[in-house]
């Protein structure tokens, strides 16, 4: 049978393998490092003496390529979070405490209720939402929806940000856009959000490895490829340090790297070249989980806090101009905002900064403009990737659907 040989194992080249796999296709899988994830995973952190993510992941009931992922690899069951759509948020200045909830149907009549939606709006507010439906590449969020008061700083802007990973007011309203129209858009019961019960390995990474051995894939780690022997619009090998591998001439190929990865592979391709850091930090305590494990925060350093089996992790998203800071004082003002929100002791209990410098390509304009398509000028090689043009913003689904694309034309 002939192979079709995937190049990274995060969550874009595992969409891939497990689909090719379950086609009854031959896969074989190369991944640089000796896990896999990439910028997906878990990991025992010894300071803390646990199991962490490298960030924290929110999913929505609506990333559908996701969902179907999970039911492929037979790992549904391992996410957890509320029952109904709702989105507890806290303001740590104000001190007010509120719980976002939609309805389950399309036609949103949650706005109607005051209860449900956020203090301070009115339910006519809500309607400013449709003008995402003409939102061009070069509409900025902050510039579609700046302006709309106490939703924007309540709701919108730490959506944008959760979503984007990009300052609103340079980030594209366009796949922000396209969240709403496979979330928010599709009704609450699209929108009921979702998390791994234990880590995002448990969940995204180890049960899809299960599943391409069962199927007689072949992985191999520690097998960075270097570069692609490339002839007659063919790739016809694949080289790195501990790898040489001839690619049959009816053989495929799909490169699901990271963007700069990709475009040292493939000379003249233009990929997004301008990234956004997401700061993550975790702390050795409990809080309240809630009505949904996790909380928004406004008004802090950081946007969200998730309660998880045996750490308090918060994400601080948009964060190139946080790199800098010392992690010690850095721990300090989060713990202060824990503090304040939820009643924690003055003692800041063990710590982890985790900072992703490349965690997503920066959402602008400019950067959406340089995401490619998956077919190449070489005719066995496809990519996937969440840089690609998903049309998403860089994210699971993105990258689980940019996958499953390429698995599906090659
Ligand atoms: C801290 C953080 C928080 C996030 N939060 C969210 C969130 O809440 N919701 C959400 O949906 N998304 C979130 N994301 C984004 C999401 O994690 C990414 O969009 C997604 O994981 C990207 O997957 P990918 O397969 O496209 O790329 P990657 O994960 O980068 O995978 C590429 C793989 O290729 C491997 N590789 C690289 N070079 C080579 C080579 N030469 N040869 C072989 N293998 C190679 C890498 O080691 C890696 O395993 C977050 C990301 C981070 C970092």
């Amino acid at each position: 049978m002939t192979r079709v040989h995937v190049i990274g194992a995060g969550m874009a080249g595992l969409s891939a393998a497990t689909t090719l796999a379950a086609r009854g296709r031959r896969v074989v899988l190369y991944e640089a490092a000796k896990w896999a994830g990439g910028r997906c995973r878990s990991y025992h952190d010894a300071a803390l003496g646990c199991r962490i993510d490298n960030g924290n992941h929110l999913l929505l009931s609506g990333n559908r390529s996701t969902m179907t992922y999970l039911r492929r690899i037979g790992a549904e069951e391992t996410l957890t979070g509320p029952s109904h759509p709702l989105f507890p948020f806290i303001d740590l200045i104000s001190g007010d405490a509120w719980t976002l909830r939609l309805n389950r149907g399309r036609l949103p009549w949650w706005v109607l209720r005051r209860g449900w939606r956020v203090p301070g709006t009115d339910a006519l507010d809500y309607l400013a939402l449709r003008r995402l439906e003409r939102a061009a590449v070069t509409d900025t969020v902050a510039g579609m929806l700046g302006g709309l008061g106490t939703l924007y700083d309540r709701l919108l802007e730490p959506l944008a940000i959760a979503a984007l990973n990009t300052k609103p007011e340079t980030a594209s309203a366009a796949p922000m856009a396209a969240v709403v129209r496979e979330s928010l858009a599709r009704g609450g019961a699209a929108t009921i959000p979702r998390m791994p019960k234990i880590g995002l390995s448990e969940s995204l990474v180890d049960p899809a490895l299960a599943f391409l051995r069962a199927s007689g894939a072949e992985l191999r780690f520690g097998a960075r490829i270097a570069g692609l022997t490339m002839t007659d619009a063919r790739v016809t090998g694949l080289v790195g340090p501990n790898v040489d591998e001839i690619v049959g001439s009816d053989e495929r190929v799909i490169l699901a790297t990271p963007p700069w990865v990709a475009a040292e592979l493939l000379p003249g391709l233009t990929v997004p070249d301008a990234h956004e850091a997401i700061i993550n930090l975790h702390f050795r305590a409990g809080i309240d989980p809630g009505p949904a494990g996790f909380y928004g925060l406004i008004g802090g350093a950081a946007e969200w806090v998730f309660e998880k089996p045996e750490v308090v992790s918060v994400t601080i998203s948009a964060a190139n101009d946080r790199l800098e800071q010392e992690t010690d004082r850095l721990a300090a003002e989060v713990w202060s905002d824990l503090r304040r929100g939820f009643g924690l002791p003055r003692a800041m209990p063990p710590w982890r900064v985790v900072k992703e410098k490349r965690a997503t390509f920066a959402a602008t304009p400019e950067q959406l403009a340089r995401r490619p398509g998956s077919s190449t000028r070489l005719v066995n090689l496809r990519l996937a990737g969440d840089y690609t043009a998903t049309g998403l913003p860089s994210t699971i689904e993105g990258a689980i659907r940019s996958g499953e694309s390429a698995a599906q034309h090659i």
